[in-house]
């Protein structure tokens, strides 16, 4: 017997599958494969679901800012853990003579209060319109996890457009981002409060 003989695994012949395992063999794989798809589907379908619910929040959000004469952009944070709204708020500017009073902060500010910390880090903000550079800053030092967007903002988002303040080596903290959530719904609310106010 060769030295190397000694460290071979024992020869094992390959099991001869009859015709009637085969077709067994692959009803399972068949069936696993369909268990997986229901499961998938049934996850995505819960996610489309909460996503859309969220977002119709933040338009909601919107839409009062917009009755009161604000350009009309929602914003909700929503803990991640538990699916509730931790807080919801719409563009003040005007109210409030303050330039700093977009959605998104607002509603940053009350979940911090909220919740007891400068850090919402299982927390997820969903707002209609794409954040523009102090916001997208701001949610990035309130370690927000995800973004979810809804209309783009060429002229003034700083997300997808603009600085793109995520994409700099400086930002500590980079979340993950989703745009284009909605998106129809609020660029149509935009739409008709700039066509109103001509
Ligand atoms: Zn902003």
């Amino acid at each position: 017997m060769p030295i190397i003989g000694f460290f071979m695994v024992p020869f094992k012949p390959p099991r001869l599958l009859t015709q009637a395992y085969k077709v067994k063999l692959k009803i399972k794989l068949l069936y696993v494969f369909l268990l997986d798809v229901v499961a998938c589907s049934r996850h995505f379908e819960k996610m489309d679901f909460e996503l859309v619910n969220y977002m119709e929040y933040a338009l909601h959000s919107a839409e009062i800012a917009g009755n009161r004469g604000e350009v009309p952009v929602g914003a909700v944070v929503v803990d991640s853990k538990t699916g509730r709204i931790v807080a919801t708020n719409g563009n003040q500017m005007l109210g409030r003579h303050d330039p700093t009073a977009h959605a998104e902060m607002l509603a940053i500010r009350a979940a911090t209060n909220m919740v007891g910390s400068q850090r919402l880090v299982d927390c997820d903000l969903y707002v209609t319109l794409e954040p523009c550079p102090m916001c997208a800053a701001a949610i990035s030092l309130a370690r927000i996890r995800r973004l979810y967007f809804g209309a783009f903002d060429p002229k003034g988002g700083g997300v997808e457009h603009g600085p793109r303040i995520y994409d700099h080596s400086t930002c500590n903290h980079k979340p993950e981002v989703y745009g284009g959530i909605g998106e129809k719904a609020a660029a149509e609310l935009l739409k008709s409060f700039f066509v109103s106010r001509r």
